[in-house]
């Protein structure tokens, strides 16, 4: 097999599924997991996690674990998050199965209640079945009876994780615009790329490219307990954007902020190392309720020292930007 990647298209997933003399591609998932654990970046724990999961497009998705030396454990990346938030960045609209390393953490097993009809998601544990030669699946609800989830706090028409968001924002400077934009930035900041720490200096293109990148992860951004929406998009010192969207948990803690999803899509595309992330732009609404501003900040510098965060707020373009 050449170099494993984070997604494998439909066509390849199948070509490599009759090459191995598989019956399916589900039982391909857990052929994958094994060489996907090298992919994790757990250096507290040294603990590999790798998820392995089917979208409903036939395309096969990778997600492992990320741990960050310096920051407290809550911020770390689980498996089965990287995978899902793998399948949100690449426009996936359902996981329909996956194959894991070890049993799902209380944790994912929560977060796993963001998706429509989560009970259905079938589930293999490597670990579980290593001297059994049949692959078989149990659904999520044998590992997770009685579920608390969106279904206790939402109506049905609220859109779940991995279904179409589109939360109408719009930057709240394109509205206000007289030159004097709410974070402070004038227009000849804008122009001259000035919105770096000097370490690299951002083009006006790539400055631009950045925060259309956030805006559109606030945009896709799953936050409908608390009402506000976040995204982040990096950029590597190649000029290569990653995007990411915070995912709200119907519990809460669950979450996953929005720099770990950009940092999702960094892994998952290739990034490399992080250091090599040198700007980021964040977007948020001025004042809510629920803020990642100082927390990306703290989680960049340690993540990638070098790393300039600017931040963008943003408004519902529907009510013409009122506070809401
Ligand atoms: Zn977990």
């Amino acid at each position: 097999m050449d170099q494993l990647k984070f997604v494998v298209e439909a066509s390849e997933a199948e070509s490599i599924t009759h090459k191995l003399g598989l019956p399916s591609v589900h039982h391909l998932l857990p052929v994958l997991v094994q060489p996907a654990q090298t992919l994790a970046r757990p250096p507290i724990s040294n603990y590999h996690v790798a998820a392995v999961g089917l979208g409903s497009d036939g395309r096969v998705f990778l997600g492992v674990n990320l741990e960050f030396p310096g920051l407290p454990l809550h911020h770390s990346v689980h498996a089965e998050q990287f995978l899902i938030t793998n399948l949100a960045v690449h426009r996936c609209p359902r996981l329909v199965a996956f194959a894991v390393s070890a049993a799902p953490c209380g944790h994912c097993r929560q977060f796993l209640q963001e998706l429509r009809n989560p009970s259905d998601l079938q589930i293999h544990i490597t670990s579980q079945h290593q001297n059994n030669p049949n692959v078989t699946f149990e659904p999520l609800r044998e590992i997770l009876p009685n579920p608390f989830g969106p279904f206790d706090l939402l109506d049905d028409e609220t859109p779940l994780l991995l279904e179409r968001h589109n939360n109408g924002l719009i930057l709240s400077y394109e509205i206000n615009h007289d030159g004097d934009l709410c974070n402070g930035f004038s227009d000849d900041d804008l122009k001259s790329g000035n919105l770096s720490n000097g370490f690299y200096k951002l083009t006006e293109t790539e400055s631009t490219l950045l925060r259309i990148a956030a805006l559109e992860g606030a945009n896709d951004s799953h936050a409908p307990y608390s009402g506000c929406p976040s995204g982040v998009a990096i950029m590597d010192y190649e000029g290569k954007i990653y995007r990411g969207s915070y995912v709200e948990s119907a519990a809460y803690n669950p979450s996953l902020g929005p720099v770990q999803a950009a940092l999702v899509a960094f892994v998952a595309e290739g990034g490399g190392g992080y250091e090599r992330i040198v700007a980021a732009a964040l977007v948020e609404k001025e004042g809510a309720k629920v803020r990642q501003e100082d927390t990306a900040r703290i989680f960049l510098k340690l993540v990638s020292p070098k790393c300039d965060l600017k931040v963008f707020h943003c408004c519902v373009a529907e009510n013409g930007c009122k506070k809401d």
